[in-house]
């Protein structure tokens, strides 16, 4: 089961502001009246529809949307009920709800039920990013076309990017319960800008008896900053163990830690020479398997 959290692009959208300059504008450039092929062309603010923010948006010199491994935006990631917020969303609203490091943190709030552009839209405020940002979260997203509004230093965005937060913005959540997901984010692969639009998809986190884990390559960025390595945990069915995969470099490894006796094996399904395996989870265990380790827990 997919959930599509990603807002629909055409002409009649909602956009930020309900600026005109930030509808997408669609162009029939042939069709079969004149051609045998139909044929269109977009033009689109790269800040419109589902997208995700880098830090050159808002830092000078900040990093570009190629810098952001993809690694990062094919992730675990929780979804927070927030819809009781009326105005925005402070540190007081993420206190003990269960958020930890690594985490990919997607915020539902009543945004998600508005179909036109309000200008009261649900934020996250400056004490909410800060929170955040102590939290070492991997990545933000919400359901809004701006994590922040009316903040002239534009705090909520630079505390994050500071953080090495990834920014995913315009997200609709409307139909996702509370809960743990995978989350795909891929944005296009644009080249040296500050923001790129992404299809964005969760799939329930629980709904199969395996987890699989696989390393994705990086390659041809090498003359662009990149973030630095950042560590993603998977959370296994019951939390009872996780797997860590450092990303990038794609020699990283993945490492898989157990942290209560699982009564199961581990099995590298698809792994580089002399790495198949099948391990006893023990407690305290771990395992280690390059980054293109394709495996699953069993027995669980
Ligand atoms: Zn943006």
């Amino acid at each position: 089961m997919l959930y599509d959290i990603s807002m629909a692009i055409h002409p009649g959208m909602s956009v930020y502001k309900n600026k005109a300059e930030k509808k997408p504008e669609l162009t029939v450039r042939q069709d079969f009246s004149q051609s045998s092929t139909y044929e269109s062309s977009l033009h689109l603010d790269l800040h419109t529809g589902t997208h995700i923010d880098a830090p050159l948006h808002m830092l000078q010199g900040g990093a570009r949307i190629e810098s952001i491994p993809l690694a990062r935006l094919l992730t675990p990631c929780k979804v927070f009920d927030l819809t009781q917020a009326k105005d925005k969303i402070t540190a007081a609203d993420l206190q003990g709800i269960g958020i930890t490091p690594g985490d990919f943190v997607l915020l539902k709030t009543r945004n998600s039920w508005a179909e036109e552009f309000d200008p009261e839209f649900v934020y996250l405020d400056q004490s909410g990013a800060a929170f955040l940002a102590a939290q070492k979260i991997s990545g933000v997203g919400i359901d809004a076309l701006g994590i922040e509004r009316a903040q002239p230093e534009h705090e909520t965005h630079k505390l994050l990017f500071q953080a090495e937060v990834i920014i995913l913005e315009g997200l609709r959540l409307k139909d996702v319960p509370e809960g743990r997901y995978m989350l795909f984010a891929l944005p296009l692969k644009l080249q040296g800008v500050e923001a790129a639009p992404v299809r964005a998809v969760l799939m329930p986190s629980n709904s199969g008896r395996h987890l699989e884990s696989q390393g994705v390559s990086h390659s041809s960025q090498k003359n662009t900053p990149r973030m630095p390595p950042r560590t993603t945990n998977i959370t296994l069915r019951r939390k009872k163990a996780r797997i860590e995969a450092a990303t990038p470099p794609a020699t990283a490894e993945v490492v898989l830690l157990v942290e209560e006796r699982i009564p199961g094996t581990i099995r590298a399904l698809r792994a580089p020479k002399g790495m198949n395996c099948k391990k006893r989870l023990k407690k305290g265990g771990k395992f280690t398997f390059p980054s293109r380790t394709m495996g699953s827990i069993r027995g669980i």
